[in-house]
């Protein structure tokens, strides 16, 4: 089974003519979840994406895998004890890419109290079984000082370190849906379900239209599983199934800004003078913040942060941090996401459960909404044991993604990557690039790194370093534009803005040689960059 872009027809011509046990819906974390679960138990499945894989929620999150402690705050405690257990067995599963770092946890007049606030904590640990060395622990108001001398002191009682997990959602999700090819399934991006097929008043199947061509094709599948996220409702009602629960979606922004201007030492949850809690986390050379959680109701296609969201974060930030004073102009880069939540009467935004719910409609249409990017796995497990058990008469394998590891070759342990990015580090000093490319590359793509470093070729430079990423993301990872590789495959976009800028041109040409293509489709291209080059900094 192959994942290069350069592949697609083959791959069109086998969802055409093959018929599938299952067929999702929808390539974001949760999709390409169940495609790896199902796969790896022997079912043959494949997976369709109507853009690029993490197009939707799951390139737009806070990007931690973590128990979510606020959570606890609501009471959800079977909830955070299978988000909080899962995050050891995600880092395990790809730990160049789910890694732990520590979260200091600030308390001020505005939080819970030291003691609620020890006892939460104890609690978040033990439901999620965190090893007794990394345990949250408490500290004293010098102590938070020293950790994070940035932090105003005047509201500051003391703070807290606990252990969480911080990842790229685009990254995890599209090693999910690589490692569910490894095991078989066949998965295509850019072919949208425009309506279901019936056999005998049942689903059996949806058809597709291909973005690149427009033209059509009928997919033949006994189980069709709904994993479109926030687009979840619209496929329902293509189903006319909107029945009793439904979606209620809630926008979330994050804006980033040159790590200079908000040097924390370290990812940091603070509280917000309207009693909400947001995330300021280092990354490279910036520093992204949020998020906010406001109702939505617009275009699902054109989640834009507007001013409102941006300032709104960037007072909190000022409030929080002592000489910090950020202003709208000096954020770089932005993003902008809609949790696919299910709708209770009367609960805001914020109260509103993470919990993740399976629908079943009467035409056999499975669809799955809510839920996190942490415990993805586990709802995959749930959807497939479904699946399995009422909707096809196979004999299929116990659910193993536990044991799957997400990238291969792989790491055995975080010791293990941190050997390999100081190794890396010795090439690219070699080579006479930055050694800040180690982390970057190491987290990408894990130990393929080394194969995209021998692929420079004699000429080492910044711009033949990203060619080389170009040159690896087309053949190995289904990457068509240069959104989905700015984006969703290295998250330059957003981590790295500036030097985007000056790379942009060499982007372009290494994908016009890939793709071959003809000198209108270079001009669209080129102008197609400038505009997400500036709607990350355009609040309206
Ligand atoms: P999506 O990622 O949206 O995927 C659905 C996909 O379906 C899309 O790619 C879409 O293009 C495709 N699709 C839609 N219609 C069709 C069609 N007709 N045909 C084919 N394809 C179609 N969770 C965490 O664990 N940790 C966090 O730190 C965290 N932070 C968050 C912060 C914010 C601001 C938000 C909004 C969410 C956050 N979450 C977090 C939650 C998490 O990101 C989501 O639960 C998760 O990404 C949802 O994934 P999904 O696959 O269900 O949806």
């Amino acid at each position: 089974m192959s994942f290069s872009a350069l592949d697609r027809s083959v791959n069109i011509e086998r969802l055409t003519t093959e018929s599938f046990d299952l067929l999702v819906i929808g390539g974001g974390i949760t999709g390409c979840g169940i495609a790896l679960d199902a796969a790896s138990r022997g079912l043959k499945t494949a997976l369709i994406e109507k853009s690029d894989f993490a197009y939707g929620t799951s390139s737009r999150s806070t990007k931690l895998i973590h128990g979510g402690l606020r959570y606890l705050k609501q009471l959800e405690f079977g909830l955070v004890k299978e988000v909080g257990s899962e995050r050891a067995i995600v880092h395990r599963l790809a730990p160049h890419l789910v890694i732990p770092e520590k979260m200091l946890l600030p308390l001020t007049d505005r939080s819970l109290g030291e003691t609620l606030t020890s006892v939460g904590l104890k609690v978040y640990d033990w439901l999620a079984g965190v090893k007794r060395e990394d345990r949250r622990k408490m500290l004293t108001r010098q102590q938070t000082l020293r950790q994070e001398p940035l932090l105003k002191g005047d509201r500051l009682k003391g703070g807290a370190l606990y252990a969480e997990y911080r990842t790229d959602d685009a990254r995890l999700t599209i090693e999910i849906a690589k490692t569910a090819v490894r095991h078989g399934a066949l998965l295509l991006n850019y072919l949208k379900a425009v309506d279901f097929v019936y056999a005998n008043g049942k689903v059996a199947g949806v058809r597709a239209r291909d973005e690149f061509t427009n033209s059509e094709i009928e997919i033949k599948s006994k189980v069709v599983v709904n994993a479109a996220g926030p687009w979840v409702d619209e496929l329902r009602k293509l189903n006319h199934s909107m029945k009793e629960k439904q979606l209620h979606l809630t926008k979330g922004v994050h804006i980033v800004v040159p790590f200079e201007k908000l040097p924390v030492r370290q990812s940091i949850y603070f509280d917000v003078e309207d009693g909400r809690m947001i995330f300021a986390i280092p990354r490279g050379r910036a520093t992204y913040v949020g998020t906010t959680d406001t109702n939505y109701l617009g275009n699902l296609d054109e989640v834009h942060a507007s001013k409102e969201d941006a300032t709104y974060l960037i007072n909190a930030v000022n409030q929080a941090f002592e000489s910090v004073s950020l202003r709208v102009e000096d954020i770089e880069s932005s993003w902008a996401g809609l949790r696919p939540l299910i709708h209770e009467e009367g609960k805001s935004a914020s109260e509103l459960s993470r919990k993740d719910e399976i629908f079943e409609s009467d035409t056999g249409l499975v669809s799955i909404a809510g839920g996190k990017l942490t415990g993805y796995r586990k709802m995959a497990e749930r959807t497939v044991d479904l699946v399995v058990d009422e909707y096809l008469d196979l004999d299929v394998r116990d659910c193993t993604t536990h044991k799957i590891k997400l990238t291969e070759p792989h790491f055995s342990n975080y010791d293990e990557v941190k050997e390999y990015v100081v190794q890396l580090k010795k090439k690219l000093d070699d080579l006479d690039l930055d050694p800040f490319y180690a982390k970057y590359l190491v987290h990408n793509y894990g130990k393929h790194s080394d194969r995209i470093l021998s692929d420079i070729g004699s000429d080492a430079s910044e711009a033949s370093l990203m060619k080389a990423e170009i040159r690896y993301a087309v053949r190995n990872e289904m990457t068509h534009k240069l959104d989905d590789f700015l984006i969703r495959r290295t998250g330059r976009l957003f981590f790295d803005r500036p030097k985007l800028e000056l790379l942009a041109d060499f982007a372009v040409e290494e994908f016009a040689k890939s793709f071959q293509w003809n000198s209108q489709q270079l001009w669209d291209a080129r102008a197609g960059l400038q505009r997400t080059l500036a709607s990350v900094t355009d609040f309206h």
